[in-house]
């Protein structure tokens, strides 16, 4: 056996991130058509009216012996005026999450405003997008694709996907242009990262030995993950979790002044290397303007939370009772993250720990289909509209959640908008979705 075959049968065997091909266009132009091509069969669905909606869909795709994920990206059913926008949200999503974006335009079209609008958005990204000219299905037709180098986007690419003429070119443009490093999108995960957080003295410590035991190891080389030094793998409830920062909980630094201020940058370098943080209150004592702080730290981070109140067994009935009214008084910014009442000295309940971080993990990669979100948001709108504005009734035009972990949502609108009414928004996505455990971002983009 040769070393190549060797180093190809390693490559075939690790299941690393595979680069992301994303495809986009205006409804109708051929999208669905030249994934199925690529795909070499008839998977994703096609339609024959325009603006039918579909979601984002993914399907793992090969060429030329290097896999990749090819994204098909929404449908929606948006009219005449929200089309531009559409389309631009659609971009700017393909931008963020591919390594390479094809763009679409119907050759027998030619270049309409709303391919205008994407291709602006397209040619100040960093990715390598590749312009295909589709429905050229013969060799006289040719001479409608030089006008698309008008879209400042490179040579466009004649195809007919409905035949498949140039599209075996089109795929090793495509495969050319794989970054070394893939964003990696699809990338399996490794334990998740924990964060225990909170005031001096509310009991991290404790947890932490109460979870890891005594004598933990420190695990410095696990497959799927990086592990710090400073961090340990512990199981709780059957499941492998990443402790991060362990080590600022082990060797606790008091400083006679600032101690503060160490607590806060521990605090700040627990929440960066975690998917999800636990902040801990001491379920015996008023809840504190320590405690708010690093809650305002945790949820500004963006990261996935959870509630576990602690010395759970120094509560008794009158102590029980106070402490429901303060956390509906004080802890209403945070009312969506799960709560679990345990004790690191009896070791109460710490198994429920594990379902809390599942809840709280799964809402901070819950995902919303475009679809789904403009159809919800059009019935919202419909039933209670935002308020008259200087003789404006303000309106989402079109809404797609660009991010996950956090979710985050974009609002494209004709106006400005209340405050109050993304609030409502807010509530009612959390209402109706869940969302639990997890901030919820709203950006809105009214229409100049
Ligand atoms: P999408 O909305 O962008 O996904 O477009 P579809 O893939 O659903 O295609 C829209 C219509 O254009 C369908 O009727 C296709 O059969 C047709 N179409 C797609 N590619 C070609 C092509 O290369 N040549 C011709 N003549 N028609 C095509
Ligand atoms: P840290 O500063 O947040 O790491 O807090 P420690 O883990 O050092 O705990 C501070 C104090 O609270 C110690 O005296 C612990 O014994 C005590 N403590 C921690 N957890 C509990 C608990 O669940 N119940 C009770 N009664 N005391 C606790």
């Amino acid at each position: 056996m040769t070393d190549e075959a060797t180093w190809d049968e390693l490559e075939t065997n690790e299941r690393g991130p595979v680069p992301t091909v994303a495809v986009v266009g205006r409804p109708n132009v051929g999208k669905s058509t030249l994934v199925n091509r690529i795909l070499g069969r008839r998977a994703a669905v096609v339609q024959d009216e325009p603006g039918v909606t579909r979601d984002r869909v993914a399907y793992d795709a090969e060429w030329a012996g290097r896999d990749f994920s090819l994204v098909d990206t929404g449908g929606w059913d948006p009219d005449a005026e929200g089309m531009a926008k559409a389309i631009a949200a659609q971009a700017e999503l393909a931008i963020k999450t591919a390594d390479v974006v094809v763009f679409v335009v119907d050759s027998r079209v030619g270049a309409t405003d709303a391919d205008e609008a994407a291709a602006r958005i397209l040619h100040r990204a960093k990715k390598r997008v590749i312009l295909v000219a589709n429905k050229v299905d013969s060799e006289r037709m040719n001479s409608d694709v030089a006008d698309l180098w008008s879209l400042g986007l490179g040579e466009p690419y004649p195809i007919s996907a409905l035949h498949g003429r140039g599209s075996g070119d089109l795929l090793d443009q495509i495969v050319w242009a794989f970054p070394e490093k893939p964003t990696g999108q699809l990338k399996e995960r490794g334990p998740r990262r924990v964060a225990l957080v909170g005031k001096p003295n509310v009991g991290k410590s404790s947890l932490l030995n109460r979870i890891a035991g005594e004598d933990r190891a420190v695990v410095d080389n696990v497959a799927g993950t990086t592990v710090d030094p400073v961090d340990s793998l512990v199981e709780i409830d059957g499941d492998d979790w990443v402790l991060v920062d362990t080590a600022g909980l082990r060797k606790r630094v008091k400083f006679a002044s600032g101690t503060e201020y160490y607590a806060s940058l521990r605090t700040e370098h627990a929440v960066e290397a975690a998917e999800v943080v636990v902040v801990l209150l001491d379920a015996s004592q008023p809840v504190a303007e320590q405690d708010q702080r690093v809650l305002t730290q945790a949820v500004e981070s963006g990261r996935a939370l959870v509630l576990a109140f602690n010395k759970w067994d120094l509560v008794d009935e009158d102590r029980r009772y106070y402490l429901e009214k303060e956390i509906d008084r004080e802890l209403a910014q945070v009312a969506w993250a799960p709560r679990v009442n345990v004790s690191a000295l009896t070791g109460r309940a710490v198994a429920k720990l594990a379902p809390a971080l599942r809840e709280a993990l799964g809402g901070w990669g819950q995902r919303i289909s475009t679809g789904e979100l403009n159809q919800w948001i059009s019935t919202l709108q419909a039933a209670t509209p935002h308020p008259v504005r200087a003789n404006k009734a303000p309106k989402v035009l079109f809404a797609t959640q660009a991010d996950t972990e956090p979710p985050r949502f974009i609002l494209f609108t004709n106006a400005k908008f209340d405050k109050q009414y993304l609030k409502f928004i807010q509530r009612r996505l959390r209402e109706d979705f869940g969302f639990p455990g997890t901030p919820i971002e709203l950006v809105v983009k009214p229409r100049e």
